[in-house]
């Protein structure tokens, strides 16, 4: 079994609230939510990171960034959302397999912390 929490949760062998379960990506409840909806978009694929997508992958890159936008619309995050990659420890990625926040439901500061 893979000791990866991301692709255990992608396999249902651990468990999760699931807002998409697609053949390529699921959308999850994020545990420790940072915002009013806080959702994890992570492919099935186990990519380490963004940095170690294969290139000829690239286009699902689109397709995950395109569910966060959908998923945004169906959440009505209208007054906008943040969809963030942490990537590599200096980037504060805690999970290593690739998974793209979407944060909503509160004005957010900028720059990030
Ligand atoms: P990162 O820090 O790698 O960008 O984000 C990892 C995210 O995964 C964090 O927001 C954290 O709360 C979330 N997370 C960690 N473990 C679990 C888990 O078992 N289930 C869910 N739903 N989210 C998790
Ligand atoms: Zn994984």
């Amino acid at each position: 079994m893979s000791e990866c929490i991301f692709c255990r949760i992608a396999a249902g062998d651990l468990p999760a609230r699931l807002l998409r379960d697609e053949p390529d990506l699921v959308a999850i409840a994020d545990l420790h939510p940072q915002a009013p909806t806080h959702v994890l978009v992570l492919p099935r694929a186990h990519w380490t990171s963004l940095d170690a997508v294969p290139p000829q992958e690239t286009p699902a890159l689109g397709r995950l960034l395109a569910v966060c936008r959908d998923l945004a619309r169906e959440l009505e995050l209208g007054d906008g959302y943040r969809v963030v990659v942490n990537t590599g420890p200096a980037g504060g990625q805690t999970v290593d397999h690739l998974h793209l926040h979407l944060l909503g439901g509160r004005p957010m500061a900028w720059p990030p912390g």
